[in-house]
Protein backbone atom coordinates (compact mmCIF):
# COMPACT_ATOMS: atom_id res chain seq x y z
CA UNK A 1 0.00 0.00 0.00
CA UNK A 2 1.30 3.44 -1.17
CA UNK A 3 -1.22 5.81 -0.01
CA UNK A 4 1.45 8.56 1.83
CA UNK A 5 -0.07 11.24 3.84
CA UNK A 6 2.98 12.75 4.97
CA UNK A 7 6.41 12.24 3.74
CA UNK A 8 9.62 13.97 5.69
CA UNK A 9 12.37 14.35 3.36
CA UNK A 10 16.26 15.11 4.83
CA UNK A 11 14.96 17.27 7.54
CA UNK A 12 17.98 18.84 9.89
CA UNK A 13 17.02 20.90 13.10
CA UNK A 14 19.43 22.68 14.99
CA UNK A 15 19.16 24.75 17.72
CA UNK A 16 21.78 27.67 19.20
CA UNK A 17 24.84 28.10 17.07
CA UNK A 18 28.71 27.75 17.47
CA UNK A 19 30.37 26.04 20.34
CA UNK A 20 26.68 25.28 22.16
CA UNK A 21 24.46 24.25 19.14
CA UNK A 22 22.80 21.07 19.23
CA UNK A 23 21.71 19.11 16.32
CA UNK A 24 18.37 18.09 17.38
CA UNK A 25 17.61 16.02 13.90
CA UNK A 26 20.35 14.89 11.46
CA UNK A 27 18.76 14.06 8.48
CA UNK A 28 15.40 12.61 9.02
CA UNK A 29 13.66 10.98 6.33
CA UNK A 30 10.40 9.04 6.48
CA UNK A 31 7.07 8.17 4.80
CA UNK A 32 3.82 8.00 6.58
CA UNK A 33 0.47 6.12 4.70
CA UNK A 34 -3.49 6.92 5.87
CA UNK A 35 -4.24 4.34 8.25
CA UNK A 36 -1.11 4.29 9.65
CA UNK A 37 -0.56 3.67 13.29
CA UNK A 38 3.34 4.43 13.60
CA UNK A 39 5.12 4.85 17.32
CA UNK A 40 8.31 7.14 17.81
CA UNK A 41 10.72 5.70 20.13
CA UNK A 42 14.22 6.89 21.31
CA UNK A 43 15.69 7.88 24.37
CA UNK A 44 15.40 11.20 25.91
CA UNK A 45 17.17 14.10 24.10
CA UNK A 46 16.80 12.08 21.10
CA UNK A 47 14.87 14.24 19.04
CA UNK A 48 11.50 12.60 19.51
CA UNK A 49 9.58 16.02 20.35
CA UNK A 50 11.45 18.48 17.95
CA UNK A 51 10.34 15.55 15.14
CA UNK A 52 7.04 15.81 15.96
CA UNK A 53 7.01 19.64 16.24
CA UNK A 54 9.09 19.73 12.66
CA UNK A 55 6.23 16.96 10.67
CA UNK A 56 3.33 18.95 12.35
CA UNK A 57 3.66 22.62 11.36
CA UNK A 58 4.61 23.76 14.52
CA UNK A 59 8.46 23.85 14.43
CA UNK A 60 10.32 25.18 11.15
CA UNK A 61 12.84 22.70 9.87
CA UNK A 62 16.57 23.97 9.52
CA UNK A 63 16.35 22.50 6.42
CA UNK A 64 14.56 19.33 4.44
CA UNK A 65 11.07 19.24 3.48
CA UNK A 66 7.93 18.11 5.04
CA UNK A 67 5.49 17.27 2.20
CA UNK A 68 1.52 16.48 3.34
CA UNK A 69 -1.03 15.25 0.83
CA UNK A 70 -4.08 18.06 -0.16
CA UNK A 71 -6.53 16.88 -2.52
CA UNK A 72 -4.60 15.07 -5.20
CA UNK A 73 -1.12 16.31 -4.69
CA UNK A 74 0.68 17.23 -2.14
CA UNK A 75 2.05 20.64 -0.52
CA UNK A 76 5.36 21.34 1.19
CA UNK A 77 3.59 22.56 4.75
CA UNK A 78 7.12 24.72 5.27
CA UNK A 79 6.82 26.86 2.03
CA UNK A 80 2.85 27.72 2.95
CA UNK A 81 2.71 31.35 4.63
CA UNK A 82 2.08 31.57 8.49
CA UNK A 83 -1.82 31.75 7.68
CA UNK A 84 -2.19 28.93 5.55
CA UNK A 85 -0.28 26.63 7.86
CA UNK A 86 -2.50 27.59 10.49
CA UNK A 87 -5.45 26.63 8.37
CA UNK A 88 -3.84 23.46 7.76
CA UNK A 89 -3.16 22.68 11.22
CA UNK A 90 -6.74 23.58 12.44
CA UNK A 91 -8.35 21.23 9.43
CA UNK A 92 -5.94 18.21 9.20
CA UNK A 93 -4.13 17.82 12.38
CA UNK A 94 -4.98 16.71 15.71
CA UNK A 95 -2.57 17.42 18.62
CA UNK A 96 -2.19 15.73 22.05
CA UNK A 97 0.68 17.55 24.06
CA UNK A 98 3.21 16.67 27.19
CA UNK A 99 1.69 19.28 29.66
CA UNK A 100 -2.05 18.64 28.07
CA UNK A 101 -2.40 22.48 26.82
CA UNK A 102 -5.90 22.70 28.30
CA UNK A 103 -7.92 26.03 28.42
CA UNK A 104 -7.72 26.94 32.45
CA UNK A 105 -11.08 28.65 31.80
CA UNK A 106 -12.87 26.04 29.76
CA UNK A 107 -14.64 22.86 30.98
CA UNK A 108 -13.62 19.59 29.60
CA UNK A 109 -16.72 19.61 27.16
CA UNK A 110 -15.88 23.38 26.02
CA UNK A 111 -12.29 22.36 25.63
CA UNK A 112 -13.96 19.72 23.01
CA UNK A 113 -16.85 22.19 21.29
CA UNK A 114 -13.97 25.08 20.97
CA UNK A 115 -12.26 22.50 18.07
CA UNK A 116 -15.27 21.87 16.62
CA UNK A 117 -16.87 25.32 16.55
CA UNK A 118 -14.08 27.10 15.51
CA UNK A 119 -12.08 24.77 13.72
CA UNK A 120 -14.34 23.31 11.59
CA UNK A 121 -17.57 25.26 12.02
CA UNK A 122 -19.85 22.61 13.91
CA UNK A 123 -23.01 24.60 14.82
CA UNK A 124 -23.18 25.13 18.59
CA UNK A 125 -25.58 21.70 19.33
CA UNK A 126 -24.09 19.68 17.48
CA UNK A 127 -20.69 20.51 18.59
CA UNK A 128 -22.56 19.65 21.86
CA UNK A 129 -23.97 16.28 20.65
CA UNK A 130 -20.03 15.25 19.83
CA UNK A 131 -18.29 16.50 22.47
CA UNK A 132 -20.91 14.76 25.14
CA UNK A 133 -19.86 11.30 22.93
CA UNK A 134 -16.50 11.87 22.48
CA UNK A 135 -16.01 12.28 26.71
CA UNK A 136 -18.25 9.41 26.88
CA UNK A 137 -16.15 7.55 25.47
CA UNK A 138 -13.23 8.79 27.29
CA UNK A 139 -14.88 7.45 30.24
CA UNK A 140 -15.64 11.37 31.33
CA UNK A 141 -19.25 10.99 30.84
CA UNK A 142 -19.84 12.96 34.34
CA UNK A 143 -17.09 15.54 33.98
CA UNK A 144 -17.86 17.49 30.99
CA UNK A 145 -18.89 20.63 33.45
CA UNK A 146 -15.32 20.64 35.14
CA UNK A 147 -12.38 23.12 34.40
CA UNK A 148 -9.13 21.79 33.78
CA UNK A 149 -8.16 22.88 37.83
CA UNK A 150 -10.78 19.92 39.19
CA UNK A 151 -9.45 17.08 36.94
CA UNK A 152 -6.75 14.66 37.80
CA UNK A 153 -3.62 14.09 35.49
CA UNK A 154 -5.38 11.45 33.97
CA UNK A 155 -8.65 12.93 33.45
CA UNK A 156 -6.47 15.77 31.94
CA UNK A 157 -4.82 13.44 29.50
CA UNK A 158 -8.19 12.18 27.90
CA UNK A 159 -9.61 15.56 27.29
CA UNK A 160 -6.49 16.32 25.46
CA UNK A 161 -6.82 13.01 23.41
CA UNK A 162 -10.57 14.15 22.62
CA UNK A 163 -9.74 17.13 21.90
CA UNK A 164 -7.40 15.46 19.62
CA UNK A 165 -9.58 13.07 18.08
CA UNK A 166 -13.14 14.43 17.75
CA UNK A 167 -12.40 16.41 14.85
CA UNK A 168 -11.43 13.17 13.00
CA UNK A 169 -8.13 14.73 12.20
CA UNK A 170 -6.51 13.45 8.81
CA UNK A 171 -3.09 13.81 11.07
CA UNK A 172 -2.62 13.27 14.56
CA UNK A 173 0.33 13.54 16.42
CA UNK A 174 0.85 12.70 20.25
CA UNK A 175 4.13 13.16 22.41
CA UNK A 176 3.61 10.64 25.45
CA UNK A 177 -0.49 10.72 25.71
CA UNK A 178 -0.03 7.26 28.14
CA UNK A 179 2.36 8.71 30.32
CA UNK A 180 -0.37 9.87 32.92
CA UNK A 181 -1.97 7.24 32.72
CA UNK A 182 -2.31 3.49 34.65
CA UNK A 183 -2.25 0.69 32.04
CA UNK A 184 -6.26 0.32 31.78
CA UNK A 185 -6.80 3.83 31.06
CA UNK A 186 -3.32 3.72 28.87
CA UNK A 187 -4.28 0.85 27.03
CA UNK A 188 -8.02 2.22 26.09
CA UNK A 189 -6.55 5.63 25.17
CA UNK A 190 -4.33 3.28 22.78
CA UNK A 191 -7.23 1.25 21.32
CA UNK A 192 -8.83 4.64 20.71
CA UNK A 193 -5.63 6.07 18.80
CA UNK A 194 -5.63 2.85 17.13
CA UNK A 195 -9.39 2.78 15.91
CA UNK A 196 -8.94 6.34 14.79
CA UNK A 197 -6.25 4.98 12.03
CA UNK A 198 -7.85 1.96 11.49
CA UNK A 199 -11.60 2.76 10.94
CA UNK A 200 -11.21 6.55 10.25
CA UNK A 201 -7.89 6.26 7.71
CA UNK A 202 -6.04 9.42 10.14
CA UNK A 203 -2.60 8.46 10.48
CA UNK A 204 -0.94 8.39 13.86
CA UNK A 205 2.44 9.29 14.87
CA UNK A 206 2.93 8.70 18.74
CA UNK A 207 5.56 9.07 20.84
CA UNK A 208 5.85 6.75 23.64
CA UNK A 209 8.29 4.75 26.19
CA UNK A 210 5.76 2.41 26.74
CA UNK A 211 6.85 -0.64 25.32
CA UNK A 212 3.27 -2.08 26.16
CA UNK A 213 2.28 -0.29 23.04
CA UNK A 214 4.55 -1.97 20.33
CA UNK A 215 2.42 -4.85 19.93
CA UNK A 216 -0.50 -2.44 19.31
CA UNK A 217 1.09 -0.24 16.29
CA UNK A 218 1.91 -1.05 12.55
CA UNK A 219 5.50 0.91 12.50
CA UNK A 220 8.16 1.41 15.10
CA UNK A 221 10.25 3.99 14.55
CA UNK A 222 13.70 4.52 16.25
CA UNK A 223 15.58 7.74 17.36
CA UNK A 224 18.88 8.19 18.31
CA UNK A 225 20.94 11.10 18.79
CA UNK A 226 18.65 12.53 15.60
CA UNK A 227 18.93 10.12 13.23
CA UNK A 228 16.24 7.07 12.35
CA UNK A 229 17.26 3.30 12.69
CA UNK A 230 18.19 1.38 9.53
CA UNK A 231 15.06 -0.89 8.72
CA UNK A 232 12.89 0.97 11.23
CA UNK A 233 9.64 -0.30 10.19
CA UNK A 234 8.75 -3.39 11.69
CA UNK A 235 5.53 -5.43 11.79
CA UNK A 236 3.22 -3.29 9.09
CA UNK A 237 1.28 -5.39 7.18
CA UNK A 238 -1.45 -3.93 5.27
P1 LIG B 1 13.18 14.09 23.05
O1 LIG B 1 11.77 14.56 22.83
O2 LIG B 1 13.53 12.84 22.31
O3 LIG B 1 13.50 13.96 24.51
P2 LIG B 1 13.89 16.71 22.03
O4 LIG B 1 13.39 16.73 20.62
O5 LIG B 1 13.09 17.43 23.04
O6 LIG B 1 14.18 15.19 22.47
O7 LIG B 1 15.35 17.33 22.05
C1 LIG B 1 16.40 16.90 21.17
C2 LIG B 1 17.64 17.72 21.45
O8 LIG B 1 17.43 19.07 21.09
C3 LIG B 1 18.07 17.74 22.91
O9 LIG B 1 19.47 17.75 22.97
C4 LIG B 1 17.49 19.03 23.43
O10 LIG B 1 18.26 19.53 24.49
C5 LIG B 1 17.59 19.93 22.21
N1 LIG B 1 16.51 20.93 22.18
C6 LIG B 1 15.20 20.69 22.02
N2 LIG B 1 14.49 21.84 22.02
C7 LIG B 1 15.40 22.84 22.21
C8 LIG B 1 15.32 24.28 22.32
N3 LIG B 1 14.13 24.90 22.19
N4 LIG B 1 16.45 24.96 22.50
C9 LIG B 1 17.64 24.34 22.58
N5 LIG B 1 17.80 23.01 22.49
C10 LIG B 1 16.70 22.26 22.31
MG1 LIG C 1 10.21 14.89 24.16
Amino acid sequence: MTDITLTGRHLIRTFGDGDTQTTALDDVSLDLERGQFALLMGPSGSGKSTLLAVLSGLLRPSSGTVLARHGDGFVNIWELSDREREQFRLQSCGYIFQGYNLFPALNARQQLEIVLRWGQGVLAREARRQADEMLGILGLGNKGHLLPAHLSGGEKQRVAIGRALVKNPTLCFADEPTSALDWAHGEQVVELLRAAAHERGATLLVVSHDARIVPLVDTVFHLEDGRLAENAAVGYDH
